[in-house]
């Protein structure tokens, strides 16, 4: 699976919102974004009146780039959400929070998405107690996500979870920080979701 390998900072100025792709650095003064609010490249500083496609592409281009996916893994969540009953942005933002990678780096076991993912890649985490090593594993209410036994990066871990304090846990989750173990407690609201985007705009985009 091929995956963004350049710059997170450039990102984040060319949606012109904080992506949090980088950890502690988005939290501090270093941030690109406080620094150069503007597009990146030659012509970032330019204004010109978005066309309405562009404002629904800019929308959806966010909320993948906010969860750290390429475009044939968020198209094919689209399509899933599309599928299920009720609102379909909120259907989106639901299958997008309960991913593997998402639930650990909200719970702070890692600084960014792009960490959470390796370290999910890498082994370090169980599942109701089983190893699972894919990202975009789908948790569900009740599940137990936890560190695995004789993890090499468990200290790692402690450090991001004690460093993570200010971010707090989202009240969907439990977390045990003693334990390092957290638990998913229900299928988030819209309004325990605090992704920067409207997502309305990104239904609209898939639906031209
Ligand atoms: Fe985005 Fe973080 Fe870079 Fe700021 S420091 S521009 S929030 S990735």
């Amino acid at each position: 699976m091929g995956r963004y390998t350049g710059p997170a900072c450039r990102l984040c100025r060319r949606e012109g919102v904080k992506l949090f792709l980088k950890g502690d650095r988005c939290y501090s003064e270093k941030c690109a974004l406080e620094r150069r609010n503007y597009a990146p490249g030659q012509h970032g500083q330019m204004r010109r009146k978005p066309t309405e496609y562009g404002l629904h592409l800019r929308e959806k281009q966010r909320l993948r780039r906010y969860y750290g996916l390429m475009e044939s893994q968020f198209r094919h969540i689209f399509q899933q959400a599309a599928r299920r009953k009720g609102v379909t942005g909120e259907a989106l933002l639901q299958l997008l929070e309960l991913r593997l990678d998402n639930v650990v780096y909200r719970l702070g076991f890692a600084q960014s998405r792009r960490q959470a993912r390796q370290l999910v890649s890498h082994g370090h985490f169980t599942v109701n107690g089983r190893r699972v090593d894919v990202p975009s594993y789908r948790l569900r209410p009740g599940d137990v996500v936890g560190v695995r036994e004789g993890s090499k990066d468990v200290t790692l871990i402690r450090d991001n979870v004690a460093a993570s304090g200010g971010r707090g846990v989202p009240s969907w989750l439990e977390l045990a920080p003693e334990r390092l173990e957290g638990r998913v407690l229900v299928v988030p609201g819209r309004d325990q979701i605090d992704a920067p985007v409207h997502e309305h705009l990104v239904v609209e985009h898939y639906s031209r």
